[in-house]
């Protein structure tokens, strides 16, 4: 019988050309409007796919493989499935060389991520219940940094609905990103970079920054350095309420960063009833409106979402209000003759007075 070495070392790729030596192959140069960026030292794509765990056996999808150092370094890393997303048609020929090394271990689609249907691209049996650990599915990329900030919300709102490539449970995530990105996402309570990322990451996932890779590890080397950040989706999220509820409470806190927490509240609620009901959802929270957005933990957080949650339950028309619209159509209104009707909700869903 094979020692579980041996059977690793036989999953090992057999002798290719370099990454670098496919570049020129291919004449691949890197295109700005794509955020291409490449890692071509193996041993720090290696250190990177470490991050995820053992990926023995595993299913694994990589976003934006590009000329595939990093699809290599999880290839050898003992992968069993791996299923790559490019949008470059470039880089096809380059990841069916690799396809061809790993015979029925690699599978290359031509498209974008971000429509991609990842909750069709895994087997139905590798699903564990959300409860239980983590499916052996892992999501491993180095982003391009376009991309990265709209892509993690969309998984983390994939995580609060479990659907996409959480369909299949707790899928685990290893990903890069700027590195001021990392940081926001990973964000204590009371650190400078706190913001509606580190609360909407924290909510639903345990989220580790990993470590930094400097821009110049990088081919051609990007102005900023980059970080390698880890999350695992939580079995219960701090907070029990629908994702765009949580998103908008948050986005609003977090719209006067440095002003007392109060400010960014008072703008969840048109201006006939703004003093009154922000008074009232900071009472039921029992969260000190003196805080600023950034010391605010998320048990409080929390509270404030529950709050303001009870709150649309009894004035069903608040759901709809956005203060950005408000003052759209007042400055309209403004700047022309015709009268235009302040705001306070849809007219599918009339505010009542409050
Ligand atoms: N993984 C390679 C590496 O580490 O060297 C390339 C990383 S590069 C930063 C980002 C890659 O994502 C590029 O190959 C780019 O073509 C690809 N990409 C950009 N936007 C994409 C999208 N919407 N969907 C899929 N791939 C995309």
């Amino acid at each position: 019988m094979m020692s579980a070495s041996g059977k690793l070392a036989s999953l090992r790729l057999p002798p290719l050309p370099t990454v670098g030596e496919l570049i020129k192959l291919y004449n691949l140069r890197a295109e700005k409007q794509l955020s291409q960026n490449f890692l071509l030292d193996l041993r720090l794509t290696d250190k990177i796919v470490r991050q995820a765990g053992s990926l023995r056996d595993a299913h694994v999808c990589e976003v934006g493989p590009g000329p595939g150092g990093l699809t290599r370094s999880i290839l050898n890393a003992g992968a069993a499935d791996l299923l790559v997303v490019e949008k470059d048609t470039r880089f096809i020929p380059g990841l069916k060389l690799l396809s061809e090394a790993a015979p029925g271990r690699l599978r290359i689609v031509h498209g974008d991520i971000l429509t991609y249907r990842m909750d069709r691209g895994f087997p139905a049996n590798i699903l564990k219940p959300w409860e239980e650990d983590p499916p052996n599915l892992h999501i491993i990329g180095n982003l391009p940094f376009s991309i990265s900030t709209p892509l993690i919300i969309k998984w983390l709102e994939n995580i609060a609905n479990r659907t996409g490539p959480f369909v299949y449970g707790r899928t685990r995530l290893t990903l890069t990103f700027q590195k001021e990105v990392a940081e926001r996402l990973t964000a204590s309570t009371g650190s400078k970079q706190r913001s509606r990322l580190s609360i909407m990451a924290q909510y639903l996932c345990t989220v580790h920054k990993r470590f930094i890779i400097p821009g110049r590890a990088f081919v051609p080397k990007p102005e900023v350095d980059v970080g390698v950040v880890h999350f695992t989706p939580l079995v219960q999220p701090q907070i029990q309420q629908p994702f765009k509820l949580v998103e908008k409470v948050v986005r609003n806190i977090f719209q006067f960063r440095r002003k007392y927490c109060h400010k960014g509240i008072e703008k969840l609620f048109p201006e006939e009833c703004r003093l009154e009901l922000t008074q009232e959802m900071m009472q039921k929270a029992d969260v000190d409106p003196t805080l600023r957005p950034t010391e605010l933990t998320i048990p409080q957080i929390r509270a404030l979402v529950d709050a303001y949650a009870h709150l649309c339950s009894r004035e069903p028309g608040l759901l709809n209000f956005e203060f950005r619209e408000e003052l759209r159509l007042k400055h309209l209104a403004r700047n022309s003759n015709a009268p235009v009707d302040t705001p306070t909700s849809t007219p599918s869903s009339p505010l009542q007075p409050c």
